[in-house]
């Protein structure tokens, strides 16, 4: 999204780019100019004629690029002393296991537990046969799927910096920034029921108030 970045906001890696040219880029133009008119709702929607499947693709590989950058500006706050557990308010905490190759819950740090995430989720998303970007190339079965594993997951990124680090990102003005990302995450995630609402419970109060409800 073409948001606005302070000098300070560092990516903390690579982020995944979609090429122009794709039919892709041109979806993810479309959310661009989309949000821009301020209809979240209408933002988040389902463009006629388009495949569900490449739509939740462009927006999650998008969601991952803007938690990227918004978790890069706290990384300095962000350290195994200040944040010696993943947790999201004292009522959550998270162990890392991905179910694969991890697949006994690992007892972490935040930042370790994020480098954790971000790196396997950057691995799913660089996986051609998960995330085709070749037209013609189909998605897998599956898709929906290991969508909803994605966006289970980044959604813990966001409660942490909510939880945790939201006088940060006060004192760096990025709070904007975050919540804009954040309701539009939520949106999209409600838009197309691809979080489940217990997991959903460290925001709770937040997501109700973005909501309007
Ligand atoms: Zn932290």
């Amino acid at each position: 999204m073409s948001f606005l970045f302070s000098t300070r906001s560092k990516t903390f890696r690579p982020k995944k780019n979609i090429p122009e040219g794709t039919h892709q880029y041109d979806l993810m133009k479309h959310a661009e100019r989309t949000l821009g008119s301020g209809n979240l709702r209408q933002a988040v929607a389902l463009p006629e004629g388009e495949e569900l499947n490449e739509w939740v693709a462009v927006n999650t590989v998008d969601f991952f690029n803007q938690i990227n950058m918004l978790y890069g500006t706290i990384t300095e706050f962000c350290t195994a002393d200040k944040c010696p557990v993943m947790s999201a308010g004292p009522k959550y905490e998270y162990h890392w296991a991905d179910g694969q190759t991890v697949k006994k819950p690992i007892k972490c740090s935040a930042p370790r537990y994020i480098d954790f995430l971000m790196s396997w989720v950057q691995d799913q998303v660089d996986d051609e046969a998960l995330f085709p970007s070749k037209i013609g190339v189909p998605f897998p079965k599956n898709f929906l799927t290991i969508a909803k594993t994605i966006l289970k997951r980044l959604f813990r990124v966001y409660a942490h910096i909510y939880h945790q680090h939201f006088q940060e990102v006060v004192g760096l003005k990025e709070e904007a920034h975050l919540n804009t990302s954040f309701k539009h995450f939520i949106f999209f995630v409600q838009e197309f029921n691809l979080i489940d609402r217990k997991e959903l419970a460290p925001l709770q109060e937040l997501i109700e108030r973005l909501l309007g409800k």
